[in-house]
């Protein structure tokens, strides 16, 4: 099959590998469709570096299964999101059934081979069913509608609350909607990209430019001067997490989601003041896949094709083919991009 593989730290190329073999009998084999890359990817790819090499990347995908596993599950053709942590079930989170807290978890695209290629074998236990309505391009985004539902279940919602996102990529705008969803009646979002911050708009928020406004100063207007009760912090660096502590009125709520670039140092005066306002400051990681009733995929995937808009946040598609240079581009960072899909069936 064709894949885009990373041989080395820095280097991909595109070229043909060896089908995988099934891995156990409650695995099907997935002919991927359609591919997000993550922030994640490109930090695993060109940065950091990854676990093994060669790899495989891709952990945000939708396909179709080709392959039923022997035990059972999805039928061949049944197109399908797949859920990318293949949790140990043995630790003490798994017993728990928080999968995504699992101590020693596998991972599609990052821990094992994933979806930038033709073909890839999950369990059954990962897959989603694709509902009728929702095509496979916006199914291939629900790792981050599942993420961005889990930040906004963990805050304490009654109805009525304002809130501010810290971030206008996917993620963020994601989180915008699903505070909205449940419940928050002033919601917005600050951010440095003009057309990300117009789509904003036209989904009904309210903006704020960090970069030709204050941000302090404009939340006080939009807010009357009591600043938000619901503060996500979508970004990861210094600057945006210190703009997230002071964002939060009095007996506010602070959900650090952005993973952090640096060290963060609190001024004392800041520090001083999240006593005073009783600030609660909670993480958010992941998201939550059983029990069934707790399931935010499930749930993600049904409002996907109902309240949770998906497409505009999709800025660019692309064939696997041209993986490399899109990567390229990704990393030089002149352009704009939202989220960037790569299409694997038709693609290759
Ligand atoms: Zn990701
Ligand atoms: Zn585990």
């Amino acid at each position: 099959m064709k894949a885009l593989v990373l041989v080395e730290n820095g280097v991909l190329e595109f070229k043909e590998i060896a089908d995988p073999k099934r891995p156990g009998d409650d695995w099907a084999r997935i002919r991927v469709a359609y591919a997000g890359i993550c922030q994640s990817d490109k930090n695993r790819g060109f940065a950091s570096g990854a676990y093994h090499y060669p790899l495989v990347m891709g952990h945000e995908f939708s396909g179709v299964v080709e392959e039923a596993a022997i035990s059972g599950g999805p039928e061949a053709g049944t197109p399908v999101a797949v859920f990318p942590l293949l949790p140990c079930r043995e630790c003490e989170s798994c017993s728990r059934m928080a999968y995504a807290k699992c101590s020693n978890y596998d991972y599609l695209g990052s821990r094992r081979d994933g979806a930038f290629a033709e073909y890839v074998w999950v369990p059954t236990t990962n897959l989603y069913p694709v509902p009728d309505g929702l095509d496979l391009k916006n199914a291939a985004v629900l790792e981050l509608c599942a993420v961005g539902l889990h930040g906004a279940n963990l805050f304490e919602i009654s109805g009525g609350e304002s809130a501010l996102i810290i971030g206008d990529g996917p993620l963020g705008v994601m989180m915008a909607q699903w505070l909205r969803f449940r419940g928050a009646e002033q919601v917005i979002v600050s951010g440095v990209h003009e057309e990300k911050l117009a789509l904003c708009r036209e989904l009904g928020f309210e903006t704020i430019h960090s970069r030709q406004e204050t941000l302090s100063e404009r939340l006080l207007e939009l807010t009357d001067g009591r600043r938000v009760d619901l503060v996500v912090e979508g970004v990861g660096t210094e600057e945006a997490i210190l703009q997230s502590l002071e964002s939060g009125g009095y007996d506010s709520q602070v959900m650090l989601v952005g993973n952090p670039r640096t060290d963060i140092t609190i001024p004392k005066a800041m520090f001083s003041s999240l006593l005073r306002r009783e600030i609660v400051i909670r993480g958010s990681w992941n998201s939550i896949v059983a029990p069934p009733e707790k399931d935010e995929w499930r749930m993600a995937l049904s409002e996907m094709s109902r309240s949770v808009i998906t497409e505009p946040l999709i800025s660019h598609v692309y064939p696997l083919r041209e993986a490399i240079g899109v990567f390229d581009r990704l990393i030089e960072g002149k352009e704009s991009f939202s989220k960037v899909i790569l299409q694997v069936d038709g693609g290759v």
